[in-house]
C-alpha cells in the first residue's frame, strides 16, 4: 500500500527530492530520476506505523519547521545571530567558488582544526551536469566541490551510512535538506552528536536536469559530448562552462544560463517555499549581490562576495573562529541591507502566504510550514501585492499551470 504521506506529497507535487524518505527506509524507497528530470522516490514495500510516522514528521514535502531563534527572528530572513559580508582569504578558492567561497572556507577550517572528520556535500555526479553526494576529507576535495550546481541533489538520502561511521561531520545542503535533517535529529540522537554543523545557502529553487540539457543545447553541444560541467565559479557570478570530450569549451553567462533557462525549470515545490534562506541551518551563505530588482547582478564579472548569516550561536562561533584563523575575511553587515542584495528572496517570502492560501482555497494539499512568520512577511507586502499574488496563483491552478 502506498504511504499516505507519499500519496499526499505526490498529490501536492511538493516533493523536494531531499532523500529523507530513502534515509528512513532504504529498503522501501528507491530514489530515481523522474521523466521531468527531478529526483523522486518510488515506494517498493509498505511502511509500518513507525516508519509512516517518522516519514510524515521529517519529509519537507509534508511540512517544515523553522527552529526557535537564539537571537533576532526576522520575518524575512529568519533567525539571525550574526551577519557578515566577505570572502575566503585564499584567492584561488574565492575565484573557484560560487560567490566569495566563504562556505567552502568554513568547511576547510572545520577539517583543518579537526572539529569534523569529513564533510557530506554535493558535487558532480555520474552525469557531468548532474549531482552526486560526495564525502570530502581534505581541503582539495572541498575545493573540488565548491560552486553552485543548479540541478537536483539528494544529500539526505545516504545519511545513515555517514552516521554509521561514528565520526563527526559537517553537512551541506539546500534549505529543505537541512530542514529534513534537523527534523530527523528530533528522532535520531546520533544526528546532534555527530553533525555539529549544518550549513546551507540561499536557494531560489531546484531546476530540473532538463534545464541543464537546455543549457547545453543553447551552447550548441550534446549531453553525451560533455566531459565536465560547471554552473558557476571562476568569477562572480561566473559563467556556465562545459568542457567537451574533444577539449573544446562552451560558455554561457549567468544571465543566459540561470536567467533565461534554468530559472524556468524550477520544481513546483520551490515556487511556494517560504524557506529560501535556510532557516534551520547553523550558517547560511549567499551572494552579496549589488543587483537589480529581479536579483541579477548590476555588474559583468568581479571578485566574489559572500553574505554569511549565522543562525545559531554555534554557527556564529564558527564564523568568528574562521576569521581569527584567517580563513575568511569578513566585515559585519546589517539585516536591513539584505533586502537590497536579495530582492528575489524578499518577494518570495512576502508572497508565500498568499500562494499557499490560494492553493488551499483551490482544495490542493499543501505542506504545513511552522515558525516562518509568514503573516508578518505578508503584511509588509500590502494588500494589493497579496491580492495579485493570490489571484495569480488561483488563475495558474485553474489553468493547470501550477
Ligand atoms: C539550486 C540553488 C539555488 C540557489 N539560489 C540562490 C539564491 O537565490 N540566492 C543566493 O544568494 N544564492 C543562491 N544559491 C547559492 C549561491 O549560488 C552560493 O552557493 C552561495 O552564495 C554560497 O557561495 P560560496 O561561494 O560561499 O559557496 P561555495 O564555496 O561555492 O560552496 C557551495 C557549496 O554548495 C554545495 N552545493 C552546490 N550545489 C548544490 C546543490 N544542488 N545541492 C546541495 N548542495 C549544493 C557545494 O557542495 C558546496 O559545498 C543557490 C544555489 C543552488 C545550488
Amino acid at each position: 500500500m502506498i504511504s499516505p504521506t507519499l500519496a499526499r506529497v505526490e498529490a501536492a507535487r511538493s516533493c523536494t527530492g531531499c532523500g529523507a524518505c530513502a534515509a528512513l527506509a532504504p529498503e522501501k524507497f528507491a530514489l530515481s530520476l523522474s521523466d521531468d528530470g527531478f529526483h523522486r522516490p518510488r515506494q517498493t514495500a509498505p511502511l509500518d506505523d513507525n516508519e509512516e510516522a517518522a516519514f510524515a514528521a521529517v519529509c519537507p514535502g509534508r511540512g517544515m519547521s523553522q527552529p526557535r531563534a537564539e537571537g533576532e527572528d526576522d520575518p524575512f530572513w529568519g533567525p539571525v545571530v550574526g551577519l557578515w559580508k566577505g570572502a575566503a582569504t585564499d584567492p584561488e578558492l574565492r575565484r573557484n567558488a560560487s560567490s566569495g567561497g566563504a562556505l567552502s572556507a568554513l568547511l576547510m577550517h572545520l577539517l583543518h582544526t579537526g572539529q569534523v572528520a569529513h564533510v557530506v556535500q554535493t558535487g558532480a555526479g555520474d552525469i557531468p551536469y548532474g549531482n552526486g553526494t560526495v564525502v570530502s576529507r581534505d581541503a582539495a576535495s572541498v575545493f573540488e566541490a565548491a560552486g553552485s550546481r543548479y540541478a537536483p541533489s539528494s544529500p539526505v538520502a545516504g545519511i545513515d551510512s555517514h552516521l554509521a561511521k561514528g565520526e563527526p561531520f559537517a553537512f551541506v545542503g539546500k534549505p529543505c535538506d537541512v530542514a529534513a535533517l534537523r527534523a530527523m535529529a528530533r528522532r535520531d540522537p546520533r544526528i546532534d552528536r555527530l553533525v555539529p554543523y549544518m550549513i546551507s545557502f540561499f536557494c531560489a529553487g531546484v531546476p530540473s536536469l532538463k534545464g541543464a540539457e537546455a543549457v547545453l543545447q543553447r551552447m550548441g553541444c550534446r549531453p553525451e559530448d560533455v566531459a565536465s560541467f560547471r554552473y558557476r565559479g571562476e568569477g562572480w557570478p561566473g559563467p556556465a562552462r562545459a568542457v567537451l570530450k574533444d577539449g573544446s569549451v562552451r560558455t554561457l553567462t549567468y544571465e543566459q544560463s540561470w536567467g533565461d533557462i534554468l530559472s524556468k525549470h524550477l520544481q513546483f515545490r520551490c515556487k511556494i517555499c517560504p524557506d529560501g534562506t535556510g532557516g534551520a541551518a547553523d550558517v547560511v551563505c549567499a551572494d552579496a549581490w549589488e543587483c537589480d530588482d529581479e536579483g541579477y547582478p548590476l555588474f559583468e564579472e568581479r571578485e566574489g562576495v559572500s553574505l554569511v548569516l549565522a543562525r545559531t550561536t554555534r554557527g556564529a562561533a564558527l564564523v568568528a573562529a574562521a576569521q581569527a584563523a584567517d580563513a575568511i575575511e569578513m566585515s559585519t553587515a546589517r539585516v536591513a541591507d539584505i533586502a537590497a542584495m536579495q530582492p528575489g528572496q524578499l518577494k518570495k517570502k512576502r508572497l508565500a502566504l498568499s500562494r499557499l492560501l490560494a492553493l488551499r482555497l483551490m482544495l490542493r494539499p499543501v505542506p504545513a510550514f511552522h515558525g516562518y512568520r509568514l503573516g508578518a512577511a505578508a503584511r509588509s507586502a500590502g494588500l494589493i501585492a497579496n491580492l495579485r499574488s493570490f489571484l495569480g496563483t488561483c488563475r495558474r491552478i485553474a489553468g493547470g499551470r501550477a
